[in-house]
């Protein structure tokens, strides 16, 4: 039976793909793989008012970016509304939902009259039972909902346990408004009955929603799919998530320098959990998923650590596939452009030479390119102000003659650059640091880089020169 589960993930495209999201999505994937299912991507543009495509587009392509792949064609809400008119129109032949007359000013003296009172439940039933013979002919009628008026709602959640809403708090929901759109709250409930998903996992702020989702299924006599609420990301102090502690979208994220491995196995941890496992591969991820294991509190996002994961990423990443996403990420940092203009054959390969050392010391892709920052330099080098106050004539004087001295080494090996370095050292009566410091100026115009050496090897024997010939007297 395993191969019958059946996910969504169903944005609203409202705004950008944002980590909440993003995670919701990821449980609903790895849902689905586990157990052999499908998740299906359902875009909720219903809100024609503030759907976009460019948010549509940001959607996709994040979920693309996370690398959450998606079973079948995206559907789109919207694109259904005529079923879901249909559904309306079928519950009002059966009896289970009527017309409602109001007017907007009746509607509005209704709510302040429920307000007034303390009542939750704001529409008072006023056309419930009314003949709509006595309707008026002004009006265009919303079809509502006849929901039970006494008794409870219940759900049975995967996460929170057993919920349970007094229907007499709940109102008449509208199903079809005056125009003959539909309300979300029906559209949600017919696609997901339609696309046969079985497991509704979705943020907590949707509980509410599900009691009144729970009416209309009911209504339908449809079956209720197995429902999950996961708790909210919260910031690191336990408020609302706030654009400083997180709540960005992914493409930020990616902008930020961060592989898709590592947000993902952060955000699997950010409400779940396997024990004390940290660390998950995508397939112990997939073999590992659980709905018991979603956690009843909000989970808090950190930064640190999710930067301490992404290092531990980028330590993992073979060199290769590390130049691939330096090359990607380019498309999204604002140096990109230029860097991107000096890739050739030559820096790539610069590139791939100096990861092994680069990739110890970045958490993200932005400090493997600052890190990489003298490959890309263009000669004569600029200098940074500490550099440019350690090049005295002496120094300049000097590195002309370490130049001579490096000019011999033929075959340009680490081994053999730090022996002509050595050599050449004790020659002149120096210690190995007052050689290394004016070299690494001059190859890299900076006092601070990766090891001297590294840099010796990955720039290679003639831009070497080249560049200590730039500063040399
Ligand atoms: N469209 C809703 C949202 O973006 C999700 C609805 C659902 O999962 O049922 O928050």
């Amino acid at each position: 039976m395993t191969n019958s589960v059946v996910t969504r993930f169903a944005p609203s495209p409202t705004g950008f793909l944002h980590i909440g999201g993003a995670r919701t999505a990821l449980f609903n994937w790895l849902y689905a793989r586990k157990l052999g299912g499908k998740m299906l991507l359902r875009i909720e543009d219903t809100d024609r008012e503030r759907s976009t495509k460019e948010a549509i587009d940001a959607i996709l392509d994040g979920l693309k970016w996370l690398e959450l792949d998606w079973d079948g064609d995206v559907i789109y809400q919207f694109s259904r509304a005529a079923r879901h008119r249909e559904v309306a129109e079928g519950l009002l032949a059966a009896g289970r939902a009527y017309y409602c007359y109001a007017t907007p000013a009746e509607l509005t003296a209704m709510r302040e009259k429920a307000r007034a009172e303390g009542r939750t439940r704001l529409y008072d039933g006023m056309w419930r039972d009314r003949d709509p013979a006595t309707a008026p002919s002004d009006v265009k009628p919303t079809i509502r909902l006849k929901a039970p008026q006494t008794g409870e709602t219940v759900i049975e959640d995967q996460v929170q346990g057993r919920v349970v809403w007094q229907n007499e708090n709940l109102d008449d929901l509208v199903l079809l408004r005056g125009d003959g759109t539909p309300t979300y709250m029906l559209a949600v409930v017919v696609d997901d009955h339609d696309m046969g998903v079985t497991h509704i996992i979705r943020g907590d702020d949707h509980l509410i929603n599900a009691a009144r989702q729970k009416q209309i299924y009911d209504a339908l006599e449809w079956e209720l799919p197995s429902m999950s609420h996961i708790p909210l990301i919260h910031g690191p102090d336990g408020s609302k998530l706030s654009k400083r502690h997180g709540a960005l979208g992914v493409d930020a994220y990616r902008a930020l320098g961060y592989l898709p491995a590592a947000l993902r196995n952060y955000l699997v941890r950010l409400g779940w959990s396997h024990g004390d496992q940290e660390i998950f591969s995508t397939e112990e991820m997939i073999d590992a998923f659980d709905l018991s294991g979603i956690g009843r509190s909000a989970a808090r996002f950190d930064f640190a650590k999710l930067e301490n994961l992404n290092g531990h990423y980028i330590r993992q990443s073979d060199d290769q596939s590390l130049v691939t996403q330096f090359e990607r990420v380019l498309d999204y940092v604002p140096e990109g452009a230029a860097l991107k203009a000096k890739l050739n054959d030559t820096t790539r390969a610069q590139l791939l030479r100096a990861m092994p050392s680069l990739k110890e010391r970045a958490k993200t892709l932005i400090e493997l390119i600052a890190g990489a920052y003298f490959i890309f330099a263009d000669r004569p080098l600029e200098l940074d102000p500490k550099a440019a106050a350690l090049l005295t004539p002496d120094t300049r004087a000097l590195i002309g003659r370490l130049r001579t001295a490096l000019e011999a080494v033929n075959d340009w090996t680490a081994e053999n650059t730090e022996t002509a370095m050595r050599n050449f050292a004790e020659q002149n009566n120096l210690k190995l640091g007052a050689v290394a410091q004016p070299l690494r100026v001059a190859l890299t115009g900076r006092t601070t880089s990766p090891g001297i050496f590294d840099v010796l090897a990955v720039l290679g024997r003639q831009e070497c020169l080249a560049r200590l010939a730039d500063q040399a007297v």
